[in-house]
């Protein structure tokens, strides 16, 4: 059984639905396709949220009638049948009636969590209509039905297995699958989501649960690129990486992958394999245990970062100082992307603000604290990275008139990690790719 995961462009437009229902029975391989919401609803239905957590029922309104227009048009075109189009027609109306009733409603976490589930809600149940008209044998699968998050928001994977092994035993004889990306069901029962990008992740957990024998990501790129496509010119697919690279970069922000998805696939063993719905043929990127090739593969970068620094000259070396930092940390429930150290200071970086005040004021008692927003972490990834020769010398060389804030070496053995003020990324990655790549 493999996974094909299907993103929103690729599935954006009707004729994009249309090629995924080909791309799907392209084979009789047994299958579980997840699908994203149709590109841009959930960008919507965060904006509807937000009307209503600012009380403004108006602008909500108004963002759901543009919304619904949108999908009133698109089912026109999905359908090719009068029966088809009347039944798309009544699960746009069904979700719709839903959202028009939670205007009325008092806002809540819950409801918001509820609002953006219509997405893939739609896309899928669109979806399977259309293969029911164009008689492709199907059973549609309600993620909430198996995938589920803990407490602390981590996707249960054991209790995600037995769910879901449950219910495709109830369907022996069927060899297509349709389910949504993204949403989830939280500990206390309440529908909930993977964050944003997340269908990646219900992809990957469910190649991992079911054992798959390749967990597809389709979407509106050839693969993962050597740096960002989007703020750099010249990028090129990239054949084979690793789990560990390709974790790397998704954390890193190589949007084309949620930040955690890979780590479920990898636990298996699962390949992950990145193609282009828009042009299938291309070779894309496999991902898989075995990295192909040494050396530097690609760049990515992620965007507000906060740099802390604290600095004691009382210290800092000092045994369990450390310690006592990390714990600050921990106990508000922030990560730590970046750390470096000094005899008399240490930096480290967090991508959550959240309880930024809190954090700053403990921090205090330690000694001076010193932050810094509007940085970007940018990430250079190659398997042995740290072994090549010249690597360090040609990324200095190449980035020498950036001022760099932070660079943390060594930590693993496919990675370089260098920190810069946000204003500077675009011009960092430009000149890493001419100076690393050679493009
Ligand atoms: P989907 O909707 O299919 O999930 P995303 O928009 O989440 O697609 O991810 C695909 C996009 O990721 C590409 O269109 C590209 O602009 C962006 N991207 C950023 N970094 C990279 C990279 N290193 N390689 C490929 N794509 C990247
Ligand atoms: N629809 C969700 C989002 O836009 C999940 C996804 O597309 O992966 O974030
Ligand atoms: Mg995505």
């Amino acid at each position: 059984m493999k996974i094909m995961k299907f993103g929103g462009t690729s599935v954006g437009k009707p004729e994009r639905m249309h090629q995924v229902a080909q791309l799907i029975t392209k084979t009789d391989e047994p299958k579980i396709v997840v699908l994203s919401a149709l590109s841009g609803t959930t960008n919507s239905l965060v904006g509807i949220s937000s009307h209503l957590a600012q009380s403004d029922r108006g602008g909500a309104k108004q963002a759901i009638d543009k919304l619904e227009a949108h999908y009133r048009d698109f089912v026109l075109q999905l359908a090719t049948t009068e029966e088809g189009r009347k039944k798309a027609d009544a699960i746009v109306t069904e979700h719709f009636e839903f959202l028009n009733i939670i205007l009325r409603i008092s806002f809540s976490e819950a409801l918001n969590k509820d609002i953006l589930a219509q997405g893939e809600l739609l896309s899928t149940k669109l979806f399977s209509v259309f293969l029911e008209e164009q008689n492709i044998p199907h059973v549609f699968l309600l993620a909430l039905d198996f995938m589920t998050i803990d407490a602390n928001e981590e996707p249960q994977l054991g209790s995600i297995k037995v769910k879901l092994s449950q219910i495709l035993k109830q369907h022996k004889d069927a060899k297509l699958f349709v389910t949504q990306g993204y949403i989830c069901r939280n500990s206390r029962g309440e529908v909930d989501n993977l964050k944003r990008g997340g269908s990646d992740y219900t992809a990957s957990l469910i190649a991992a649960a079911i054992k798959a024998t390749v967990c597809e990501i389709w979407t509106d790129i050839d693969g993962m690129h050597n740096n960002d496509p989007r703020v750099v010119d010249k990028t090129l697919p990239i054949k084979q990486i690793s789990f560990e690279e390709a974790a790397e970069l998704a954390y890193f922000g190589a949007k084309i992958l949620h930040p955690t998805c890979i780590w479920p696939a990898q636990q298996t063993n699962v390949p992950v394999k990145l193609l282009n719905t828009m042009q299938p043929e291309a070779d894309g990127t496999v991902i898989t245990e075995d990295a192909g090739s040494m050396g530097v593969k690609a760049v990515a970068a992620k965007d507000g970062i906060i740099a802390i620094k604290i600095k004691s000259s009382r210290m800092l070396l000092a045994y369990g100082f450390l310690r006592k930092i990390f714990e600050v940390f921990e106990k508000y429930r922030t990560s730590i992307d970046m750390v470096t150290t000094s005899e008399v200071a240490v930096s480290l970086t967090i991508d959550n603000d959240t309880f930024l005040k809190e954090i700053v004021k403990e921090l205090e008692q330690f000694g001076s604290v010193e932050v810094d927003t509007n940085q970007t972490i940018i990430s250079v990834v190659g398997n042995e990275i740290a072994q090549t020769e010249h690597v360090l010398q040609q990324l200095f060389t190449a980035i020498a008139d950036i001022p760099v804030r932070m660079v943390s070496y060594g930590g693993s053995h496919h990675n370089i990690t260098i920190l810069v003020q946000s204003d500077y990324k675009i011009k960092t990655l430009q000149l890493l790719n001419k100076g690393l790549f050679g493009l």
